[in-house]
C-alpha cells in the first residue's frame, strides 16, 4: 500500500503556510489490512481510519457517485484498485486535489500547482455540482486566501450559480452549513465569503435577509458608503481586522437586518430597525442551529446597537435598563462583546474606519459604576426579596447619575 498526504496539507506547504491538520489517502489497501495494522475506524459511511499513534486521518482511496439529493445521496466505492488519480478527481478544487509522498514527489493530475501560482480557485471536474456544500467551501477558501490574491474561476462561479439556482442548497443540513459559515467568518477576510456567496446567488438562498440589504440606502451623513449591504461587509471586515471572536462577527453580520424591511417610502431612514430586525435575526439563528452564545449576542446587538452609539446621550435610567438587559453582573464578557460589535459597526463606514469610539470606555465605566453598588449595606438595612431588587436598582441608578455627571462634566 502507498500513503500520500492530500488536500490542505499539500496546498498550504506549497503556499509556504503553516500546516495544521494533515489528511492522508491510502492506495492499494483494504479495510481488513488497515485494521490489522492497528488503525481505528471512524465514521460509518467512509472508509476512514485514525493512526494508532498519531491520531491523524487516513482515508482509503475512493470514488463516489451521486445517487440522490443532499449529502446522504452519495454512494462510495473504496477498494485497493481505486487509483490516486481517481480519488483526487472527486475533490472540490484543483489546489485541493494534489498529493505528495514521503519524498515530497507531487502528484498533480488536475494542475493544482498551476492554479496555485495563478491564484485561482477552480473546480476539478463537473462532478463539483454534486455536492452543494462546495459552494460554501469555495467561498470560504476565497475568504481565507483573499489576502494572497486568490479569486474564483469564472467557470467555477458558473457552476456555483447553477447550484444556487437549482435549489440544492436547501438540502444542506444546518450542521454542515454552520460549520462552513462559522469557519469562514473566522477567516481573515470574512466579507469576501459573503461577497462570493452573493455573486453566485447563494446568499439569496442561504440568508435572504442579508442579501436583501444590498441596494438599501442609509443616510449619507452617518453612512458615507450609503448601501446597507456594503456597510455590513465593512463591519465584518473591521471585525476581522480587530480579531474579534465568532460571537462578535456573527452579530456584526446580522445587526442591521431590520433595514431590509423598511418600506421604500421611508428610505434612507430606518425607524425602529432594531426591533423589526429581531424576528429576522431569530430566523437566521434557527435556520443554522447557531450556538447559543452567538444567537444571544446577535439578538442583543441587533436590539441595542443604536443605544451603544448614543451611549453618552442616554439618560441614566436608560443606561441602567441597558446594563440590566445584558445582565452585566453575571455576564461581564457578553457586554464587552456588545461594545466591540458596536465599535465595529461605527468603524465599518466608508472613510470612518480610524475614528475613535469614546462610547466604548464610557459604557465600560458605566458597567463598572453599576457593579460597584454593594448589596451588603442594603441587606443590613433589612431589604429582602423583591424590595431588595428595587433598592439595588435605585442605588445603581444613583451611581449611574453620578457617573454620567462626572464623565460628561
Ligand atoms: P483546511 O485547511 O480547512 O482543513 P482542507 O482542504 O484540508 O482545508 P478538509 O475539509 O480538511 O479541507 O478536507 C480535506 C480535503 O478533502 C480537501 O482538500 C478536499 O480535497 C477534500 N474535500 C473535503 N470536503 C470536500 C467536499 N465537500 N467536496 C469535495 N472535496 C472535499
Ligand atoms: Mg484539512
Amino acid at each position: 500500500m502507498q500513503v500520500y498526504k492530500v488536500g490542505g496539507a499539500v496546498r498550504d506547504r506549497l503556499l509556504g503556510l503553516p500546516v495544521t491538520d494533515v489528511d492522508r489517502v491510502v492506495v492499494g489497501a483494504t479495510t481488513e489490512e488497515m485494521l490489522a495494522k492497528g488503525f481505528r475506524p471512524v465514521g460509518a459511511d467512509f472508509p476512514v481510519f485514525l493512526h494508532p499513534k498519531t491520531g491523524e486521518e487516513y482515508a482509503l482511496a475512493r470514488t463516489e457517485r451521486k445517487s440522490g439529493r443532499g449529502y446522504g445521496g452519495f454512494t462510495f466505492y473504496a477498494s485497493p484498485e481505486v487509483t490516486l488519480e481517481e480519488d483526487l478527481i472527486r475533490r472540490d478544487l484543483t489546489i485541493n486535489a494534489m498529493a505528495e509522498d514521503d519524498q515530497l514527489n507531487l502528484t498533480d493530475p488536475y494542475h493544482g500547482q498551476r492554479d496555485l501560482e495563478a491564484r485561482i480557485l477552480r473546480h476539478v471536474s463537473p462532478a463539483f455540482a454534486e455536492d452543494p456544500l462546495r459552494v460554501l467551501r469555495v467561498a470560504r477558501f476565497a475568504a481565507r486566501y483573499a489576502g494572497l490574491g486568490f479569486t474564483v474561476a469564472d467557470e467555477t462561479m458558473d457552476l456555483m450559480r447553477q447550484l444556487s439556482e437549482s435549489g440544492e442548497l436547501q438540502a444542506l443540513t444546518a450542521e454542515r452549513s454552520w460549520k462552513e459559515i462559522s469557519r469562514a467568518l473566522l477567516e481573515d477576510h470574512p466579507q469576501v465569503f459573503i461577497q462570493v456567496l452573493r455573486d453566485c446567488g447563494a446568499l439569496k438562498e442561504l440568508m435572504p435577509e442579508v442579501d436583501a440589504l444590498f441596494g438599501v440606502p442609509q443616510p449619507e451623513t452617518h453612512h458615507p458608503e450609503i448601501d446597507t449591504g456594503l456597510h455590513t461587509l465593512s463591519v465584518l471586515e473591521q471585525s476581522a481586522l480587530h480579531k474579534q471572536p465568532l460571537t462578535v462577527r456573527w452579530a456584526c453580520l446580522l445587526h442591521d437586518l431590520g433595514k431590509g424591511l423598511t418600506p421604500e417610502e421611508e428610505w434612507p431612514r430606518h425607524i425602529a430597525h432594531e426591533h423589526t430586525g429581531l424576528k429576522l435575526i431569530k430566523a437566521v439563528n434557527e435556520r443554522f442551529k447557531v450556538p447559543k452564545d452567538c444567537q444571544e449576542l446577535a439578538l442583543l446587538v441587533g436590539q441595542y446597537h443604536t443605544h451603544g452609539h448614543r451611549a453618552l446621550e442616554l439618560k441614566a435610567s436608560t443606561l441602567l435598563e441597558l446594563l440590566q438587559s445584558f445582565d452585566i453582573y453575571r455576564r461581564p464578557q457578553r457586554f464587552e462583546e456588545f461594545i466591540a460589535a458596536c465599535e465595529m459597526d461605527a468603524r465599518g463606514r466608508k472613510g470612518l474606519e480610524q475614528r475613535s469610539y469614546p462610547q466604548a470606555d464610557y459604557l465600560r465605566g458605566a458597567a463598572k459604576a453599576a457593579r460597584a453598588v454593594a448589596v451588603q449595606p442594603l441587606l443590613e438595612q433589612g431589604f429582602k426579596g423583591p424590595e431588595l431588587g428595587e433598592a439595588l436598582k435605585r442605588e445603581r441608578l444613583k451611581a449611574l447619575k453620578a457617573y454620567k455627571e462626572a464623565a460628561t462634566a
